[in-house]
């Protein structure tokens, strides 16, 4: 794995629950291997196949607020009942060393980790019909109806942001690769822009 020279890139990648960011995150990770995946905290129960520090980190509400108290969270969020939270120290070593780190926190969170690191490139994923949010969610059958309806409800608000978002990527029902597509060329481009080379670099083309 390369690391690069000069700090790394944080890609927040959020929006609605059903909105496909798990699908498309795991896309964009198959393709860029350099792109680090920052795992997050909850409280929520495990669904069927997911996995304890890959998917998450399943924590008892007391730990969770343990480590609150510790500040070991860059933000934390209570959604849909459940509390969860970015780990503070896997972003700002790798971000250090030079990775890309890619997460999936909701908008508020997305909002909160762009005032710590401005420099964050926030996209937000919106299914091509806002109606396929009901279905997405209904066909994992992992919620019940109300919390379906809750989710939906959420959804709702949390367009209001996308204003405060820097790239709005349509995942489209019909066409699931062309969003991996464009979340791959987002992190692409945002690598040549002028301001994310170092001094020493642009300094060093120009002697050469
Ligand atoms: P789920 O329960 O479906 O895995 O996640 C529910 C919502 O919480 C999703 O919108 C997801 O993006 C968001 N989420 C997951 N991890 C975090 C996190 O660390 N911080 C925040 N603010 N939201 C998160």
């Amino acid at each position: 794995m390369t690391v690069l020279t000069g700090p790394g890139l944080l890609f927040v990648v959020s929006g609605p629950s059903g909105a496909g960011k798990d699908t498309l995150v795991e896309g964009l990770k198959a393709r860029r291997e350099r792109l680090l995946y920052s795992v997050s905290a909850t409280t929520r129960e495990p669904r069927p196949g997911e996995r304890e520090g890959t998917d998450y980190f399943f924590l008892e509400v007391e730990e969770f607020r343990r480590r609150l108290s510790e500040s070991a969270f860059l933000e934390w969020r209570e959604y849909n009942g459940h509390l969860y939270g970015t780990p503070r120290s896997f972003i700002q070593e790798k971000l250090r060393d030079g990775y890309d780190v890619v997460l999936k926190p909701e908008v508020n969170g997305a909002l909160a980790l762009k005032a710590q690191f401005p420099d964050a490139v926030l996209i937000f994923i919106v299914p091509d019909k806002f109606s396929y949010l009901r279905s997405r969610l209904e066909a994992r059958r992992t919620e019940t109806n109300e919390q379906i309806a809750a989710r939906l409800e959420i959804a709702h608000d949390e367009f209001t942001f996308v204003r405060r978002f820097d790239y709005l990527v349509i995942n489209e029902e019909a066409q699931p690769q062309q969003a991996v597509d464009d979340l791959e060329a987002i992190v692409r481009a945002e690598r040549y822009r002028i301001h994310r080379y170092p001094e020493t670099r642009l300094k060093e083309l120009e002697d050469s």
